[in-house]
Protein backbone atom coordinates (compact mmCIF):
# COMPACT_ATOMS: atom_id res chain seq x y z
CA UNK A 1 0.00 0.00 0.00
CA UNK A 2 1.26 3.58 -0.87
CA UNK A 3 0.36 6.38 0.18
CA UNK A 4 1.43 10.09 0.97
CA UNK A 5 2.91 11.17 4.39
CA UNK A 6 0.50 14.19 4.36
CA UNK A 7 -2.27 11.84 5.07
CA UNK A 8 -0.46 9.08 7.20
CA UNK A 9 -2.89 7.89 9.97
CA UNK A 10 -0.27 6.05 12.25
CA UNK A 11 2.17 8.10 14.67
CA UNK A 12 6.01 8.18 13.81
CA UNK A 13 7.08 5.22 15.31
CA UNK A 14 10.67 5.01 15.08
CA UNK A 15 13.92 5.24 17.09
CA UNK A 16 14.43 8.83 14.88
CA UNK A 17 11.44 9.99 16.11
CA UNK A 18 10.42 8.74 19.45
CA UNK A 19 12.12 7.07 22.70
CA UNK A 20 9.04 4.96 22.98
CA UNK A 21 9.75 3.22 19.84
CA UNK A 22 10.48 -0.10 21.64
CA UNK A 23 6.67 -0.23 22.40
CA UNK A 24 6.05 -1.22 18.68
CA UNK A 25 9.02 -3.52 18.78
CA UNK A 26 7.52 -5.17 22.45
CA UNK A 27 4.08 -4.92 19.94
CA UNK A 28 5.46 -6.89 16.97
CA UNK A 29 6.13 -10.22 18.99
CA UNK A 30 3.20 -10.13 20.03
CA UNK A 31 3.55 -8.55 23.74
CA UNK A 32 1.91 -5.15 25.06
CA UNK A 33 3.86 -3.55 27.42
CA UNK A 34 3.99 0.37 28.58
CA UNK A 35 6.19 2.40 31.11
CA UNK A 36 6.43 2.60 34.82
CA UNK A 37 8.30 5.57 36.78
CA UNK A 38 11.32 4.40 38.07
CA UNK A 39 11.01 7.26 40.65
CA UNK A 40 7.10 6.60 41.53
CA UNK A 41 6.48 3.61 40.75
CA UNK A 42 2.98 4.54 38.54
CA UNK A 43 2.26 2.83 35.33
CA UNK A 44 1.17 4.89 32.99
CA UNK A 45 -1.09 4.01 29.43
CA UNK A 46 -0.32 5.12 26.69
CA UNK A 47 3.47 4.52 27.11
CA UNK A 48 5.21 7.76 28.25
CA UNK A 49 8.51 9.27 28.33
CA UNK A 50 7.85 11.52 31.33
CA UNK A 51 6.00 10.58 34.63
CA UNK A 52 2.55 12.82 34.58
CA UNK A 53 2.55 12.26 38.80
CA UNK A 54 6.40 12.90 39.50
CA UNK A 55 7.77 14.32 36.33
CA UNK A 56 10.83 11.66 36.23
CA UNK A 57 11.99 11.06 32.92
CA UNK A 58 13.15 7.37 33.92
CA UNK A 59 10.97 4.63 33.27
CA UNK A 60 11.48 0.74 32.53
CA UNK A 61 8.88 -1.44 30.11
CA UNK A 62 6.48 -3.75 31.94
CA UNK A 63 4.41 -6.11 30.38
CA UNK A 64 0.54 -5.86 30.46
CA UNK A 65 -1.77 -8.77 30.26
CA UNK A 66 -2.38 -9.97 26.81
CA UNK A 67 -6.24 -10.26 27.50
CA UNK A 68 -8.43 -7.89 28.86
CA UNK A 69 -12.25 -6.94 28.16
CA UNK A 70 -14.18 -4.57 25.94
CA UNK A 71 -15.16 -1.10 27.67
CA UNK A 72 -17.28 0.15 24.94
CA UNK A 73 -17.03 -0.04 20.84
CA UNK A 74 -18.01 1.42 17.78
CA UNK A 75 -18.15 0.63 14.36
CA UNK A 76 -16.75 2.61 11.23
CA UNK A 77 -18.34 2.00 7.93
CA UNK A 78 -17.05 4.82 5.81
CA UNK A 79 -14.29 7.06 5.86
CA UNK A 80 -11.60 4.74 6.95
CA UNK A 81 -7.82 5.93 6.44
CA UNK A 82 -5.44 4.26 3.78
CA UNK A 83 -4.45 1.00 4.75
CA UNK A 84 -7.92 0.08 6.00
CA UNK A 85 -10.07 -2.24 4.33
CA UNK A 86 -13.93 -2.71 5.06
CA UNK A 87 -15.63 -2.35 8.29
CA UNK A 88 -13.87 -1.32 11.32
CA UNK A 89 -14.29 -1.72 14.70
CA UNK A 90 -12.74 0.27 17.34
CA UNK A 91 -12.98 -0.28 20.94
CA UNK A 92 -11.86 0.46 24.47
CA UNK A 93 -10.34 -2.09 26.07
CA UNK A 94 -9.70 -2.54 29.55
CA UNK A 95 -6.43 -4.26 30.95
CA UNK A 96 -5.28 -4.02 33.98
CA UNK A 97 -6.37 -0.80 35.05
CA UNK A 98 -5.71 0.53 31.71
CA UNK A 99 -8.16 1.50 28.98
CA UNK A 100 -6.64 0.78 26.14
CA UNK A 101 -7.87 2.25 22.11
CA UNK A 102 -7.55 -0.95 19.75
CA UNK A 103 -9.05 -2.51 16.71
CA UNK A 104 -10.63 -5.27 17.11
CA UNK A 105 -10.25 -7.42 14.41
CA UNK A 106 -12.51 -10.59 13.64
CA UNK A 107 -15.36 -9.37 15.32
CA UNK A 108 -18.59 -9.06 13.96
CA UNK A 109 -19.86 -6.20 15.90
CA UNK A 110 -23.63 -7.51 16.22
CA UNK A 111 -21.93 -10.59 18.03
CA UNK A 112 -20.06 -7.80 20.50
CA UNK A 113 -21.22 -7.06 24.04
CA UNK A 114 -19.65 -5.10 26.67
CA UNK A 115 -17.26 -7.20 29.29
CA UNK A 116 -16.73 -9.43 27.00
CA UNK A 117 -13.06 -11.13 26.78
CA UNK A 118 -10.76 -9.92 24.02
CA UNK A 119 -6.84 -11.42 23.58
CA UNK A 120 -3.97 -9.21 21.92
CA UNK A 121 -3.98 -9.90 18.18
CA UNK A 122 -1.32 -6.87 17.00
CA UNK A 123 -2.06 -5.31 13.52
CA UNK A 124 0.22 -5.10 10.86
CA UNK A 125 -0.34 -1.72 9.29
CA UNK A 126 1.53 0.11 6.33
CA UNK A 127 5.27 0.06 7.01
CA UNK A 128 6.81 3.34 7.27
CA UNK A 129 8.60 5.52 4.64
CA UNK A 130 12.15 3.40 4.96
CA UNK A 131 10.09 0.07 4.91
CA UNK A 132 10.13 -0.75 8.32
CA UNK A 133 6.86 -2.56 9.39
CA UNK A 134 4.79 -0.84 11.77
CA UNK A 135 1.73 -2.19 14.39
CA UNK A 136 -1.22 -1.11 15.92
CA UNK A 137 -2.35 -2.48 19.28
CA UNK A 138 -5.36 -5.01 18.08
CA UNK A 139 -7.77 -7.17 20.15
CA UNK A 140 -9.74 -10.28 18.80
CA UNK A 141 -12.74 -11.75 20.44
CA UNK A 142 -11.43 -15.11 22.54
ZN1 LIG B 1 6.73 9.06 38.63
Amino acid sequence: MTYFRAVDPFPLESADHTKLHEFYSHLASGRLVTTRCLDCRTTAWPPRGFCGECTSDRFEWVDLPGEGTIHAFTVQETGLPAGFDGRRVFAIVKVDVHRVFAVLVDADPLQLRIGQRVRLAPLRVADDPKGNARWLPAFTPT
